[in-house]
């Protein structure tokens, strides 16, 4: 099923999400949700807050590495920054040229509740920045 995408000047994009405190069924069930409405979409990731629930969950697929579901995630940066165009579904039509650090490591639990850390870089890195971005209540407009 796929949800609307709550678009920039909704005051939930500003909001920081809360912390998932347990998997439940409700989540399953709504990050199934997110990956259709990220795949109808022809996004590359998509953050809870886009769909209405300020939490602190995304999901990703970049066609690149498996689809992935991060939640509570944390991030860490470990190399220099680097230019790149993004464009956000919640900005229809727009892209800008970001900064951001060109590798980082992740710590986040998935949809099982496994605590994973794993470092990326490229395309991978970019969107889980930005999707992150969106569970502090942050825009790519703010940079
Ligand atoms: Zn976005």
């Amino acid at each position: 099923m796929t949800l609307p995408i709550i678009k920039y000047g909704d005051p939930i994009l500003r909001q920081k999400g809360e912390i998932v405190g347990e998997i439940t069924p409700e989540i399953k069930n709504l990050v199934a949700h997110m990956f259709d409405t990220m795949y109808v979409n022809n996004g590359v990731g998509l953050s809870a807050h886009q769909v209405g629930k300020a939490i602190q969950l995304m999901v990703i697929d970049t066609k690149i590495h498996i689809p992935m579901v991060l939640i509570n995630p944390t991030i860490k940066p470990l190399s220099e920054a680097c230019m790149m165009i993004e464009g956000c579904l919640s900005f229809p039509d727009k892209q800008i040229s970001i900064s951001r650090p060109e590798r980082i490591e992740v710590t986040a639990l998935n949809l099982d509740g496994q605590s994973l850390t794993f470092e990326c870089g490229e395309m991978l890195a970019r969107v889980i920045q930005h999707e992150y971005d969106h569970l502090q209540g942050k825009l790519f407009i703010d940079y």
